[in-house]
């Protein structure tokens, strides 16, 4: 005796409730049949194909079970990647945080990288001048868009009001305008998003590191030790909120003379390298103070974008970030 095509169904409504069909019956007793997993965690889908393997074998006749599973109904829409951010800060202001940001960002952008830019800095945006792009951020439907612009998108918080007019932040509005400006922005599914954050270790400070959740920071100082001290409060104001500081990048701590080609070093030699030593956290590198760097910057122009000298500093920089990034 063999079962029934009707039989199969009846037992696997009780079972599969809806999710079975293309039942057929073989003479020889062995059942063929489709079973719809969309929507399922992979456990439950084991689940349910046993439970249906143990309902059809159960039936008088069967000898065998084949299931064919698919997602006919279309497998729900992926997840989009969640952003990942790594945030450049600094203990004080004026250590080249900025310049840092937009360069580090360029260069990551030329390893191949799809990279996002968000200038955080409410205190004095400096995005827009670095990349020379001062137009307010349009809006398409309910999305920011930001500027394509050296291979990276770039959003600025100098963006959001007209040239030239301050907005005066106050602490929750600024970490939920920035949040926004996170989500809402047309970043295109950046590797990386790299936020200048504003200098200091104040709550505006704590409270965005903590909401924007950074896959890692980065900490720029110069090697004086008045900024090596801000530096440290930097790092344990993330190490506080759990996120982790790939190291230290020290700025304008060699001047290479454009006259006579010599180095000095105006604020000491191997601060910051021998602090990050002494702090346990890594030395990411260092970018020289030069008359060409503050030139191409105060023009729009990020020397990353070039094939110079100060151009091999941010490449080398971006590959130790890339590197502690894993990208
Ligand atoms: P922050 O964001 O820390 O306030 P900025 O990036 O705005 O600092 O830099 C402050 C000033 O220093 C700018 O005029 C900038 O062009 C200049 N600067 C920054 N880094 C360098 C450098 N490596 N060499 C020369 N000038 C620099």
């Amino acid at each position: 005796m063999t079962v029934d095509r009707d039989q199969v169904a009846q037992a696997l409504d009780k079972v599969a409730a809806g999710r079975a069909s293309g039942i057929a019956v073989r003479p020889d007793g062995n059942v063929g049949l489709v079973l719809a997993v969309d929507g399922l965690v992979p456990a439950a889908v084991t689940k349910l194909l046993g439970t249906v393997e143990i309902a059809v074998r159960a039936l008088p006749g069967v000898t065998g079970v084949r299931i064919i599973q698919t997602a006919e109904r279309g497998t729900p829409p992926a997840e989009p990647r969640p952003i990942r951010i790594l945030a450049v800060a600094s203990g004080k202001g004026g250590v080249g945080k900025s310049t840092i940001s937009v360069n580090l960002a360029v260069a990551l952008a030329r390893r191949g990288l799809k990279i996002g830019l968000l200038d955080a800095d409410i205190y004095g945006p400096s995005i827009p001048t670095l990349i020379d792009r001062h137009e307010r951020a349009e809006l398409v439907g309910n999305r920011l868009q930001p500027v394509d612009v050296f291979g990276i998108k770039a959003l600025s918080m100098g963006m959001m009001t007209d040239p030239g007019k301050a907005i005066i932040w106050r602490g929750p509005m600024a970490s939920s305008a920035l949040t926004q400006m996170v989500e809402l922005a047309d970043w295109g599914d950046p590797d990386l998003l790299v936020v200048d954050m504003p200098p200091g270790t104040g709550d505006i400070q704590l409270t965005m590191a903590q909401k924007l959740k950074p896959v890692g920071a980065v900490i720029v100082s110069t090697p004086q030790d008045l900024a090596l001290i801000d530096a440290r409060r930097a790092i344990s104001m993330f190490e506080q909120s759990h996120v982790p500081v790939l190291g230290i990048i020290e700025n304008m701590g060699s001047y290479v003379c454009p006259d006579c080609g010599g180095t000095s070093h105006p604020f000491g030699h191997g601060g910051a390298e021998a602090e990050a030593e002494e702090l346990g956290v890594p030395f990411l590198g260092r970018i020289p103070l030069a008359i060409a760097i503050r030139e191409a910057s105060d023009a729009g122009r990020p020397p990353a974008s070039g094939d110079g000298p100060d151009a091999a500093a941010f490449k080398a920089l971006a590959t130790a970030v890339a590197t502690a990034l894993r990208l």
